[in-house]
């Protein structure tokens, strides 16, 4: 179902001792803030000791940053769907601009890890959003399009309806440089369009789409008040618990 939810990416920072004061805080801060769903996603190091902490909180959930494309076997330094389903994850993130660019994930790669995390029974944070030049000379919604068609459109309705897909141009990740709340609606409308003309719109309308490049406390309320808008994928707002739990209050009805 589509769902109001905050997920922090913390990519490659904090040691573990960090990472769990860092999800300690968190816990303390934005436990408060129970209709909106908070995910922690660090990295694979902290999953096992943040999941103890969490015990049972039914708003805070666990989230990985990726996984590999098969189910297990000689791939030296991978981790599998199964795995992070083990150690108490129940969200992956797949298909990262960070992963498309520097670890070479092709479309087809990604609709691999789509499957190996449905196949786990855990839910695909799947990312998709064009480049600068894209945007500028106006091919932003094709290479969107495309990023769905072949990452996502062979899924059956049902695994689609249970989708969150997060809109992140790539422009606004970590550049300071937000996404109007016009251009993030119209974006995420034109996603759930898409769906819709694929799966119908009742599948549509159950897919939650979060917005992600440099959403902060600053500008997090006017972007979730866009209709289309069900809340945020935060990467450097999300290393700072009071900057993470206002973010979360931004989007708490
Ligand atoms: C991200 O990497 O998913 C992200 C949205 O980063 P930032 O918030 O730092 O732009």
């Amino acid at each position: 179902m589509r769902q109001q939810l905050v997920a922090g990416n913390w990519k490659m920072n904090k040691n573990l001792q960090e990472g769990l004061q860092l999800a300690r805080e968190v816990i303390q801060q934005a436990g408060q803030y129970n209709q909106v769903t908070v995910l922690l996603a660090p990295p694979y190091i902290h999953l096992p000791g943040i999941f103890e902490m969490l015990g049972g909180n039914a708003n805070l959930k666990l989230a990985a940053q990726n996984c590999h494309d098969e189910a297990h076997g000689a791939y030296t330094g991978e981790v599998s769907a199964s795995m992070l389903s083990s150690v108490g994850c129940s969200h992956v993130i797949i298909g990262h601009s960070e992963r498309r660019q520097y670890a070479g994930e092709t479309d087809a790669i990604l609709a691999r890890k789509v499957d190996r995390v449905l196949e786990n029974d855990l839910v695909p944070i799947f990312c998709c959003g064009e480049d600068l030049q894209q945007r500028e000379s106006d091919k932003h919604q094709e290479v969107v399009q495309s990023q769905l068609s072949k990452g996502l459109y062979h899924l059956s309705s049902e695994d689609m309806a249970g989708m969150i897909i997060a809109y992140e141009p790539v422009w606004a990740i970590g550049t300071g440089k937000t996404a109007s709340p016009e251009q993030a609606q119209e974006m995420h409308a034109f996603i759930r369009q898409s769906i819709s003309d694929r799966y119908g719109s009742n599948v549509a309308q159950q897919v939650t789409i979060l917005y992600g490049g440099s959403c902060n406390p600053g500008n997090a309320k006017e972007l979730f008040a866009m209709e289309d808008v069900d809340g945020g994928l935060i990467g450097g707002a999300s290393l700072k618990a009071s900057d993470f739990s206002e973010v979360i209050q931004a989007l708490h009805p």
